[in-house]
């Protein structure tokens, strides 16, 4: 157990907090353990951080409870049928490890999810999803230990009741789990999913003339170099806000004020708007405050060129929420967790 730990390179966005406590697991059982030590049992359940990567969190104070780091490591396949293989991974290791993992053994499914950031266990939590691929495709079951019981509780894919960037866990469980590993279902025959984005372009590009799993992961890693700020030179926690999914008659209204403004059908009738889109159309892109500030070639990640606080990147936000607002009428939702 460490004390007043800093956690500026625990955290993405580089901010400069301290955590009253901090301690690292890496086996369910040590895990168990600090769960019934007095540091966790005395502390209060909202002022407790389970942290993976920190790819996700804005830290706008101290935590002055306790951070529970997780670094559960492994990576096996376990089961094996005809056309898939089972992956057990630890949920201390890094997303991007599991993504060359699969890669190395011909495993199809998470090539369009390369190069994201933070950890395996963070992974369902958000349902994590780029270039028209999100992990439910790929998710067979997890185990989590439940904060108050200590047991062990198992979640198929149906328990975790995934949707777009969402899953129980942010939910209705928000607070009671700490996942300890993942099983993904990987396929031992590819399907391709090229038609996001500039997947395609990059591709051709690249001069690739077979499609395989290895120049998708490659496109995507190309693409997302280019384009996303690098969380090593500018703190940044990717997409700071969700797309936001409005009616289709909204959407129809929209059109003829904005004709420009961009939005993709749904399966179920609703259109998603780019939120990067409603964010740029009201100006913020490449807008800097101090140090807290809107990327200049991606408006839907907010960035600390160096000294922000959590806070100032916060109302930041709300500034850019209550403009949207009043110009489309759709209320941006963050998707990064605010500790
Ligand atoms: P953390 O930030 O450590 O934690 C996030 C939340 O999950 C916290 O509430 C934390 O308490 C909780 N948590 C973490 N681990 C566990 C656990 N084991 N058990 C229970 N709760 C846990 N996301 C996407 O979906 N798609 C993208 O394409 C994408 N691109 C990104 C690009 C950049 C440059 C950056 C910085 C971020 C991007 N993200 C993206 C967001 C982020 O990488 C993901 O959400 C990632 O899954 C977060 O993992 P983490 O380990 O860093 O989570
Ligand atoms: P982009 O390709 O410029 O597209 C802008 C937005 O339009 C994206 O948010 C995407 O929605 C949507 N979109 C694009 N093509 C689409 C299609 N064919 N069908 C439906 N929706 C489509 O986006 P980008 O910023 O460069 O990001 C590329 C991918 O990486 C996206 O999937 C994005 O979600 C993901 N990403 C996520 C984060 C994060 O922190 N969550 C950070 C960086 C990148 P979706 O976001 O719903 O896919």
């Amino acid at each position: 157990m460490e004390k007043h730990k800093n956690l500026q390179s625990y955290n993405t966005f580089g901010i400069n907090v301290v955590a009253e406590n901090f301690a690292t697991f890496d086996t369910v059982e040590s895990l168990q353990e600090l769960l019934k030590s007095p540091v966790y049992t005395s502390a209060k359940k909202d002022s407790i951080l389970i942290l993976g990567g920190g790819s996700n969190i804005l830290f706008t104070k101290n935590v002055e409870g306790l951070v529970l780091y997780n670094q559960i490591k492994g990576m096996q396949v376990i089961h094996e049928d005809e056309h898939h293989a089972f992956v057990k991974v630890g949920a201390g290791e890094h997303w991007h490890d599991f993504v060359l993992f699969c890669l190395t053994h011909s495993l199809a499914g998470a090539e369009n999810l390369a190069l994201i950031p933070g950890s395996v266990g963070a992974s369902p939590m958000q349902n994590i999803g780029a270039y028209g691929a999100e992990i439910k495709d790929i998710f067979y079951s997890l185990e989590a230990v439940d904060r108050d019981t200590y047991s062990i509780v198992t979640f198929s894919n149906n328990d975790c009741a995934f949707g777009y960037r969402e899953s129980v866990f942010k939910n209705k469980y928000k607070n009671q789990f700490i996942i300890t590993n993942v099983v993904y279902k990987m396929n031992k025959k590819p399907t391709f999913n090229v038609e996001y984005g500039a997947i395609k372009q990059e591709l051709s590009k690249m001069g690739v003339q077979e499609l395989s799993i290895n120049a998708i992961a490659q496109a995507v890693i190309n693409i997302r170099t280019q384009k996303l700020p690098n969380p090593a030179e500018i703190g940044n926690a990717g997409s700071f806000f969700k797309n936001p999914e409005i009616s289709s008659e909204q959407f129809s209204t929209l059109k003829k004020e904005f004709s420009n403004i961009v939005g993709y059908d749904l399966r179920n009738g609703n259109v998603k708007l780019a939120a990067g889109w409603l964010i740029e159309a009201c100006g913020w892109k490449g807008y800097r405050k101090a140090d807290a500030g809107c990327h200049a070639l991606q408006a839907l990640v907010l960035v600390n060129y160096g000294h922000a606080t959590g806070l100032e990147i916060q109302h930041l936000s709300e500034e850019i929420i209550a403009s949207v607002l009043a110009k489309f009428s759709v209320k941006l939702e963050r998707e990064v967790n605010i500790f």
